[in-house]
């Protein structure tokens, strides 16, 4: 209400507001104002949609929501691609080759061409202020970039280096945003905030849309912390940021402060994050689970039939898992470890305590080949103890009611299976613990369905995605986690070689050996099947004709995700037992399969992988006694850098350096790993280039937490909405 009172009440004072009654009706609403503006305990809601803005309809909301903006908070958070300071601007005469130039000039004309001595095709559009004429270039260029900048007249705001070329003034690959009449240099402002651009709106557009967001904020400083805080910590408030960022004061901006506003913005989205993490904490905290005592007799029994010592690591991480176990509040723990350094054992070992305190094991797999195969290793230990096992997947007929019957009758005390494990129909008698394998890998729901199938049982994740240690310290922030970070002894290093793909023959000659001495080779390719005139081979055709052509004197097998589960199955079960020599696969088998006797992994087209992909899919070989050999194939016509990027993975076989590695080369966003680890999408940030920010806000969001009651919780969480809604389930059962 007081955002619609303070306009009315900024009016001067003309002759007839004088009258009496008036100034008594104005002294009412002043009181009114201030009433209702106390009793506004809770900031503006800035979560509300973005068509609560004035001239906002919905075609320039689809636009918006395109760019990830949809409710009025998103606003602030898109910061302008630059800032655009008319200071700089000069005039196209004044400009000399060799210099950094910042120009706004108009298209004059466009047209593609043939660069003769690149021996490449290119694309030339000259513009012009009226001081002269200017060349831009694009030797690489996407359609749908130059349409938008593509028309007679359209005013562009450009920079980058300039040069000659036959005596032309030019810019090669220059930065170009489309701005307004408005922004030219004679306009009033001299510093313009410029957008990334959207369909059908317009930069001056979204600066007034950015500024009336700016006036429902008020005078509230905006953020989740509270004014002391902020000033403790010596704080911007999260308003001034915004005005800062979005230029919308007009006055003393300068490139450093913007940029460090848009610092405190990414510290406030990560301040979101990480008090939403530990209000998750908390409640997590308030819940009371099973009570299970350790050291049962399964669990002798099956440590004592192990056949070998369990590692280091794996002990340490084993004993804070049943630590955990053994504590009133529910478990809530990540174990993470490399491929094959033994975290299925230690789950295992888990699964006892749970069953010999009486209690049911649910034990999730992502895909019916993982489930089945940690189905026969469970059942090879349980078998000999005793302990009945099923496995519950889908398409089972009439066999699944009497599973399904063991099940709800406890009969079974270990059930491991796919997602078919959280349909209706199943019921478990006394569900104590959930294992999930590669937690990542299933969706939030049916995490949660898995879940509610018993009141709060322990909850053990596993992955094998290595993320680097600081980064899982802060995304992981309510989860415990235990770090294998050790192979069983005896385990050989895989060597590793890159080889360009017109080297194929060297592989072949390897393989062959491999093949001769009656062990199984793996080939990995990106796709299934031929896509259009997509240079990338796949799967099914090169199966055939490695079959035909290369080894007619083995038995080449197919193995991809689009078949259904039977004939997976089947394929699986013969390469395991040797009926199969060559395993012709896409990325299903990138997870968790253990086929001891394949030794050999050649992976088609690696530079199309990302390195923490590669590191699972050459996990699938070296699980046995024999050497074991990985052979990444690069296209010829592959960059430098991912040249540079393929010899990280023969130089190490540490899952976390890798990670770390890839990290640096190519930033988080790309990191297939670890965004299929769950980690949440910020708005801004990177969270590896601003981990400094985020480890910061998780310092003051301790703080900020640490002494909250359960009603100022409350309202922190309301002040952050379901923003972070995904990530909150994710770890809540992780
Ligand atoms: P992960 O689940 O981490 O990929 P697994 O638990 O499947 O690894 O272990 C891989 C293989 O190593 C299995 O065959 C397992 O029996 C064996 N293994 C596990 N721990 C040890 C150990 N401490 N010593 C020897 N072999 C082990
Ligand atoms: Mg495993």
């Amino acid at each position: 209400m007081g955002i619609y009172l303070r306009p009315l009440l900024s009016y001067p004072l003309c002759p007839i507001t004088h009258h009496p009654l008036l100034l008594l009706i104005t002294r009412f609403l002043v009181v009114l104002y201030k009433v209702m503006s106390e009793k506004e305990k809770d900031p503006v809601n800035l979560r509300m949609p973005l068509t609560s803005l004035k001239g906002v309809g919905p075609v320039i909301a689809q636009a918006m929501a395109k760019k990830g903006i949809r409710c009025v908070d998103d606003l602030f958070y898109f910061v302008p691609i630059r800032w655009l300071d008319r200071g700089m601007v000069r005039s196209i005469s004044e400009v000399q080759p060799g210099e950094d130039a910042c120009i706004v000039a108009s298209v004059d004309s466009y047209r593609s061409m043939f660069f003769r001595h690149a021996r490449k095709k290119g694309f030339e559009v000259v513009v012009t202020d009226g001081t002269g004429y200017l060349s831009l270039k694009w030797f690489q260029w996407s359609r749908g970039y130059l349409q938008k900048v593509c028309r007679k007249g359209t005013i562009l705001f450009l920079s980058g280096k300039a040069g000659a070329f036959g005596g032309i003034l030019q810019i090669v690959h220059p930065e170009v945003t489309v701005i307004g009449e408005d922004e030219t240099p004679g306009a009033a402002r001299r510093i313009i905030p410029l957008y990334s651009q959207m369909d059908g709106v317009k930069q001056g557009f979204i600066r007034n849309i950015v500024s009336e967001a700016l006036n429902l904020l008020g005078p509230s400083p905006g953020g989740i912390l509270p004014q002391e805080m902020e000033e403790h910590f010596g704080l911007t408030s999260f308003a001034d940021a915004v005005r800062l960022v979005h230029v919308a004061n007009g006055e003393d901006f300068d490139e450093k402060r913007g940029n460090e506003a848009v610092r405190r913005l990414i510290l406030e989205e990560y301040l979101h994050f990480q008090v939403t993490l530990m209000s998750r904490k908390r409640k997590a905290r308030q819940e009371r689970g099973i009570v299970f005592a350790a050291d049962g007799p399964l669990y002798r029994r099956f440590m004592a039939n192990l056949g070998f010592e369990l590692t280091g690591a794996q002990s340490r991480a084993l004993a804070e898992i049943i630590a955990d176990m053994g504590r009133r509040t529910p478990m809530n723990r990540l174990l993470q470890g490399d491929v094959g350094s033994g975290k299925t054992v230690c789950a295992v070992a888990s699964a006892c305590v749970a069953i010999d305190n009486g209690f049911q094991v649910a034990f999730m797999a992502p895909t019916e080949i993982l489930a089945e195969q940690h189905y026969l290793n469970v059942h090879r230990w349980f078998g000999e103890l005793g302990v009945p096992v099923v496995l519950l997947k889908g398409g089972m007929g009439r066999e699944r009611q009497d599973v399904l019957d063991e099940i709800r009758t406890g009969a079974t005390p270990i059930v491991i299976g796919t997602h078919a494990m959280i349909q209706g129909d199943v019921e478990f008698h006394r569900l104590g613990l959930v294992v999930i394998d590669e937690q990542h890998r299933f969706g939030v729901e049916q995490r949660k369905k898995l879940k509610d199938k018993s009141r709060r049982p322990d909850v053990l994740s596993m992955t094998a995605t290595p993320i680097p240690r600081t980064l899982s310290m802060v995304v992981y922030g309510d989860l415990d986690v235990s770090v294998i970070n050790e192979m069983p002894s005896g385990r050989r290093r895989v060597a590793t070689k890159v080889l360009s793909d017109d080297q194929r023959e060297r592989a072949q000659a390897m393989m062959r050996e491999e093949l001769a001495a009656g062990r199984g080779v793996f080939v990995v390719y990106p796709l299934v099947e031929e896509s259009g005139n997509n240079p990338v081979r796949d799967a099914k055709s090169m199966a055939a004709e490695m079959q035909h052509s290369v080894f007619p004197e083995y038995t080449v097998g197919l193995l991809h995700g689009r078949m259904n589960a039977r004939d997976k199955e089947d394929v699986m079960t013969r390469f395991r037992e040797g009926e199969i020599d060559v395993l012709v696969c896409t990325t299903v088998i990138e997870v968790g399969i253990d086929v001891p006797r394949a030794t050999m992994i050649v992976v088609e087209n690696a530079e199309r992988f990302g390195l923490s992909q590669l590191h699972q899919l050459r996990g699938r070989v070296g699980r046995g006694t024999d050497p074991s050999r990985c052979i990444l194939l690069a296209s010829t016509k592959r960059t430098n850098l991912a040249t540079r990027r393929l010899r990280i993975m023969e130089k190490t076989s540490d899952g976390f350096l890798i990670a770390e590695e890839d990290l640096k080369i190519r930033g988080v966003g790309d990191m297939l790993g670890v965004r299929q680890s769950g980690m949440p999408a910020f708005r801004i940030g990177d969270i590896v280039r601003d981990l400094d920010i985020m480890i910061e806000a998780r310092k003051m969001a301790e703080e900020l937490t640490a002494r909250a009651s359960e009603e100022e919780m409350a309202g922190l969480m309301r002040h952050i909405g379901d923003r972070f809604e995904d990530e909150r389930d994710l770890s809540e059962i992780a």
